[in-house]
This record gives C-alpha cells, structure tokens and sequence, in this order.
C-alpha cells in the first residue's frame, strides 16, 4: 500500500485530530511491519514532547511521556532536528527509559523529525523488537511521512487557534517567535562563509552583486507596541494611508506602462481593486470601531483573506495572495512609518521573501541586477514580468532570508536556479569565466540571428516564436524567430477581474503583426482550466482539473465568448492571413463546431469575410494523434502540442515536480506518435509544427526535422541555439536512422541513438 496515499484517505476521513494520529501510527507501523510507531508532538508553550499517540507501546505511556528538548533519543531528535538511527536503543547513552511505556523490549530505533521550514513540530519513531539497522528505505518512507504530517499536524493547530482568539494570539507569538529565534539562531552554519542553494530558474542571466534585503514587503509589529487613537483618528491615519498607497500603485503603473507595455500595467489594476473594495473596507472599519488601531485591523484583515486564499490550490487566487500581502506592507508602511525612505536598489541584488509584480517594476526603474525570492515559482505574475523586464530571478530559494547577512554578496544564476550566497574567490572567478562565455556564445549565436535555418544538406526548416506577452514579441524578433508559431491568449485575461473587451483584444494581437508583418502568426483560441483559471468561467476545485471543465470543453460553452476572440483575431490581422490553433482538440465534432462558430463570427462581420482564415488543431492527447489522418480532411494544419501529448500519453501531471523526470519526450510511445502524427498531416498535404518546450532541445529539434517537421515554435531565447545546431548538422543521415531510431523500445536506447547522430554542440548554451 502507498503510505502517503493511505494518510490522506485517513485525513479525510477521521473526525478528530486524535483519530488522525491514531490511525497514522496503526497504518505505519503495519506497513513497515514494524511493532511500533510513535508520534511525539512538541508543546512550544513549554517547550517539551508529548506521546500523542502510538502504536506498539503501552497506551498508559500517553499521558505520562514528557521529554524536555534535547532529553532521550527523541528528544535530541527534535532539537538537533535530524533523523537518528539506533540498532540497540537500551544500549545507547541517550537513551531514558519509561517503565509505564513497557518499551524496554524493543531494540531497533528510527526517530524522524518533523518540522515546518526550521521550526520543529515533533516527531515521528519507530520500534522493533529485533537488534538491527533501519534501511535507507524505512528512513526515506518515515520522511515522506512526516512531511505529510507535519501539514496536518500544523493546521490542526492553527484551526484549533482561530477558534479561539486566546489561543490564536499564542499561536501566532510563538511562530513569530520562532521566526525571530531561527534568525538568531542560524548564525553556526549559515551565516558565514560561502553556501550554494538552489530554487527556480525564473528568469535568465548570470549576475554578481552585494545584496539588499527588501523585508518592507514583510512589515511586521515586532518591538512595536500600538494603542488606538480613537475610531476617528485611526480612521484619518487609515485614509491617509490608503490614499498614498493608491499614489504608490499608479506610479508603479505608470512606470510599468514606460517599461514594458499596456499589458504589464494592467496588473496592478487588481491592486487598485483590492484598494476600494467595500469588504476588505468594511472589515478594517469594524475592527477599528471595535478600538483596533488602524494598523492591527489592516494587518489582521489582510492576513486573514491572504490565508483564507492560500488555502485554495489555485494559481490565479495564489497571485492575488501575492497581492494581498504586497498591500498588506504598503498600507502599513505608510502607517508605520510615514517619514521612512525605501533603500535603492541600484546595482544591487535584491532579496525578498515574495515576489510582488509592484518589487520587480520598482527594480527595473532602479537599475537593481537582479531579484531572489523565498516564494514564487515559475509561472507568477512576478516571474513573468522579471522575464519580461529581462531582469534575472531565482525564486522559491527556502529560508535564504534568514541565511544572509548585511552586505553579503552573491552570484545569481538565474538560468540554472541556482544562487551562492558569499561566494569564495574561486566560486567567483569560475563563474566570471562562465559568464564571459556566455557572452561570447549570444555574440556568436545572435549573428546567426538572419541567418536562414538550414542544414549542411539542405533542408530548411522555419522557426518560429512560442509567446505569451506581447512584450515577448520584442524577444522573437531579438532571438530571430521567422514568426509566432503559438500565442498564448490566456494571459491578457488572467490579469484582469473581467474578461478584455473584443477592442482590447484586437489592440493587443495587432502588436504581433507590427513586428512580423509578412510571416506567420498563430493565435491559439482561449486555453483555460488545466493549470490556469479564471473565476469567471472556470474552477480550480475540480478533483482533476487537467482533465476537467478545461480549453476547448470551456470555450464551446461560452460561444460568445469564443466569437469576440476570433474576431478579434481576424480584425487585428487587417486582411492578412489569420492563423488560428486549436487547443485540446480530441473529436472531430468539437473541430467542426468551432468551425461553425468561425463562419457564424465571420457572418456577422462581413467586412472581415474577404480575409483569409485557417484553421488548424492542435495534437495535443493521444485521441487526437488516433484520430489525426481523419482529423487533417477537416483541419488546415496541425500543431503538436507535446508538453500535454506528454502528460496525457505518460500519465505524468506536468504541474506535479515530484513525477517530472518520468515526463520524457524521448520516450519511444511519443516519438512515434509525433512521427504518425506529421505522417497523416502530409498525407493530406497539411503543414504540421511542433510547439512544445521539448522542440527547444537541440536533438529533439533535429529529429523532428529528420521527421519532416515543417515548422518548430520554440520559446524565443532557444532560437539561436536550436538554429546553431541545424546549421551544423546533415538531416539525411539521421533520416536514414529513423526507421532504427522508432523501433527502439526504451527510453535510454533512444537517447543514446539519437546523441551518437547529434554534431559536436557547444556546451553552456544556455541564454
Ligand atoms: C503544449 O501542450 O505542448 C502546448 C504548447 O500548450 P501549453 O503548454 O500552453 O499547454
Ligand atoms: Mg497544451
């Protein structure tokens, strides 16, 4: 049985925490056939351990069993917060005994700490009878269990605590004080001397710098003391505030309008949003009459509908988080600290615990190299205008707030997520060699910029961009796509409450075609659900969202909706050629009723009908690629979509890090689908592309090439990289291997085969 399986089933179905920690140890012990399994939860008020429930041991040890910190084997477990193994516990010096648990009989010990960032919350043992080492295997199923636990174990309390404010206040106290003690406490091992860590590679470039720690974001009450003014007077203070918050806001937006385009701006209209909105307000107000000093009652509120959407797995309710808090800090600071001055950020590394779209804006108007943050992944709103910004971005980088020191420096690596914190002069001069060639590389590959993509043989092939922003057109045209073969429409609405208007939208898609006049656009219809929602159309509590109320299923409830954005689609084309993909297509009746819903659009627009309109569908589940020779009579041409042809056929949740090393695209089952799938588009004479992240792998992109790929739509940076290789390679010598390379059945054969035909690639291109 899957042990973190059978603990949520337990989660969902107890009634009670103490039923939860009961059946956990039963389940634990029984699938480890061990005879004991113990949670030991820590008391911070008192600072000791508990026996919270066991299996194994005599139930009388619950109510007796206290350790102090550091007491016992468990005891020492938790405060050195590390896993400790014993083969004879009886024997060991640490070891204290409690008659009443009648644990003299067992021998064998594994204590595993559990721990929320640095802060301990207890521990899970387990027992045996026999004397013998635990395996690597028991300790790594223990971790995975506590990792679990631990989240169960921390909500329980934290919902016991909202309960009653008394013990809320507590609560709260003592993660602050943990926090405050874990700053303290760090300095034996991480704040000093140099250390590498690791996060996501949100955003690329290879930068060095001192670093400024921008913790305005993360304003807290500590050594502070409020008393209320009086309702009237905290309610002026709480104006004031609100009012130079809004100041704040439209700057920024006013700065992200001259820095990048309408778009971008647009994102801080959810914080002017936020600012007016009469719940938030009415809140504030209560709590203020109720003799709250205004800055409790904005920080409580906040907080509170912060946490209240972290609950939700939701990307688009965690970028509003994000924005809640960014508020959160603004409007405090200006009641905290009317006379305080912002640091520069100028040529300086800026680290923060979040990652507010409002930072990185602030950041590019002062010139700051680059940004690390201990939340945020790759998709937030933050990351995508850092990206945008070309500002470089490690995110998700744990607990580096508290490693750092004033004044440290630091080498960013945001192309591999990688950051070393006060580096040594080695570190240093290997990465200022690495950086040097990075640069000679882009020099190199950027004359390659117009040249055609053509290989040593002959055979060309177009590359083109995949976008999201239309800042990232400005990025194809740089990297030297011959056009946009995927544009993600899915973004102008996830950062607006409403959806764009259709004039919005033809505003928007016209900018394409500014700068790629004559070559090939490609709009991809609305492609929500999935990973991205709106509340507007689609869920994020469905049990299965990638398989849910999702893409094409949605957009066909929604005819108008889908009709607005073809025409706008066309209208911005001005009589062009108007391409436009399909996303999700898994029946020829679904192709067919939005073409039907095309002509109705068309229709109603007779001044669009002399344009042209071709209709294509993505191939993006395997339904789709069975389906593809019938598919092609009806579509004009084909766009693979392999990031979810990959998650589909695999089975491997693409948003899932734990299951991405199974997502292999070399995988034989894809190569082949891909193969039949260009097979049944040129029977039919239709052009066929690939879009997915894969095509960006330099061998990839030569086999589907040696395929008979017409098009490739990479993400711009990788183009002239992937171009590089083409212009070094003979196609018709891997066409030769095709057959052999198909009907290898493994993974690893396939990679191997393919590597052994790849030219000699420069390493390190990575930018
Ligand atoms: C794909 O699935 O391969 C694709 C290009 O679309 P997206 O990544 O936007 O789902
Ligand atoms: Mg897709």
């Amino acid at each position: 049985m899957n042990i973190p399986h059978a603990l949520s089933r337990i989660i969902r179905h107890s009634k009670s925490f103490t039923q939860i920690l009961d059946k956990t140890v039963e389940i634990v012990a029984k699938e480890l056939e061990l005879e004991v399994c113990s949670i030991y939860l820590l008391d911070p008020s008192e600072n000791i351990l508990r026996l919270a429930a066991t299996h194994g041991l005599d139930k009388a040890a619950l109510k007796s069993v206290v350790l102090s910190l550091g007491e016992g084997i468990t005891g020492t477990v938790v405060k050195e917060m590390r896993a400790i193994s014993v083969e004879d516990a009886p024997q060991d010096h640490r070891y204290r005994h409690f008659p009443e648990s009648k644990e003299e009989q067992f021998h064998a010990y594994l204590g595993v700490p559990m721990a929320i960032r640095n802060r301990p919350v207890g521990a899970l043992v387990v027992q045996s009878k026999q004397v013998r080492k635990f395996s690597e295997n028991e300790e790594f199923t223990l971790h995975t269990i506590c990792a679990q636990l631990v989240g169960v174990v921390e909500n329980a309390r934290l919902i016991h605590a909202l309960d009653r404010p008394e013990s809320a206040k507590v609560y709260l106290e003592e993660v602050i004080q943990w926090n405050r003690k874990s700053l303290a406490r760090v300095p034996q091992d991480t704040s000093h001397g140099e250390l590498t860590l690791s996060g996501n590679a949100a955003s690329p470039g290879l930068v060095f710098g001192k670093t400024v720690f921008r913790g305005a974001y993360d304003l807290s009450f500590e050594g502070k003391s409020i008393e209320s003014l009086g309702y009237e007077q905290e309610a002026q203070h709480l104006e004031n505030a609100l009012e130079l918050t809004r100041d704040d806001i439209l700057t920024i937006q006013e700065a992200a309008s001259d820095a990048t385009d309408e778009e971008n701006a647009l994102i801080f209209s959810s914080h002017l949003m936020l600012l007016n909105d009469p719940f938030l307000l009415e809140k504030i107000d209560l709590r203020m009459q109720q003799n709250q000093p205004a800055a409790y009652a904005v920080d409580e509120v906040f907080t509170e509908v912060g946490q209240q959407l972290e609950k939700v797995r939701d990307s688009y309710l965690q970028e509003r988080v994000e924005d809640i808090r960014d508020l959160r800090s603004r409007i405090l600071w200006h009641l905290l600290e009317p006379e305080g001055v912002h640091e520069n950020l100028s040529n300086q590394i800026v680290i923060a615990h979040g990652l507010p779209p409002s930072l990185v804006v602030e950041m590019k108007v002062q010139g700051a190299l680059g940004l690390i943050t201990e939340r945020g992944g790759l998709t937030s709103h933050g990351a995508l205008l850092a990206r945008s910004l070309g500002i470089p971005a490690v995110t998700g980088v744990e607990n580096i707030v508290y490693m750092l020191q004033p004044g440290d420096s630091a080498i960013l690596d945001g192309n591999r997520g990688k950051v070393i914190l006060r580096p040594d002069r080695k570190s240093l001069a290997k990465h200022r060699s690495r950086a040097e060639r990075l640069t000679t590389t882009r020099i190199h590959l950027q004359k390659l910029c117009h040249e055609p993509a053509e290989s040593l043989d002959g055979v060309q092939v177009k590359l083109l961009a995949n976008i999201g922003l239309s800042a990232d057109v400005k990025q194809a045209h740089h990297y030297g796509a011959e056009g946009i073969g995927l544009y993600r429409t899915e973004y102008p609405f996830l950062i607006r409450e409403e959806f764009p208007t259709r004039e919005q939208q033809t505003r928007i898609y016209r900018r394409a075609f500014k700068t790629f006049p004559d070559q090939p656009v490609l709009f991809r219809i609305l492609d929500l659900g999935g990973d991205k929602f709106h509340p507007l159309v689609s869920s994020p509590t469905e049990a299965n969202p990638a398989l849910g109320y999702r893409s094409l299923r949605m957009i066909l409830d929604q005819p108008d909706l889908l009709k607005e954005q073809l025409i706008a689609f066309v209208e911005a084309a001005e009589g062009k050629t108007t391409q436009i993909l399909v996303p999700m297509v898994s029946s020829i009746e679904e192709f067919l009723k939005v073409r039907e819903i095309l002509n109705e659009a068309l229709n109603s627009q007779p001044h669009l009908l002399s344009t042209e309109v071709k209709l294509g569908a993505m191939i993006e589940n395997p339904a789709a690629v069975e389906i593809a020779q019938d598919l092609a009579e009806f579509a004009d041409f084909f766009s693979i979509g392999s990031n979810d042809l990959i998650q589909f056929t695999l089975a491997v949740d693409r948003e899932n890090a734990r299951v991405a090393s199974s997502a292999d695209p070399f995988h034989p089952a894809i190569l082949r689908m891909i193969h039949r799938t260009i097979q049944a588009a040129h029977s039919r004479n239709r052009e066929v592309g690939v879009c997915g992240q894969h095509a960006s792998i330099p061998s990839m992109a030569l086999l589907l090439i040696a395929m008979g790929v017409d098009s490739l739509s990479l993400i711009p940076n990788a183009i002239p990289e992937v171009k590089e290789a083409i212009r070094q390679a003979r196609i018709n010598d891997i066409v030769q291997e095709l057959p052999a390379i198909l009907n290898l059945s493994t993974t690893e054969e396939t990679r191997e085969k393919i590597q052994s035909l790849m030219p000699e690639l420069e390493e390190e291109i990575e930018e």
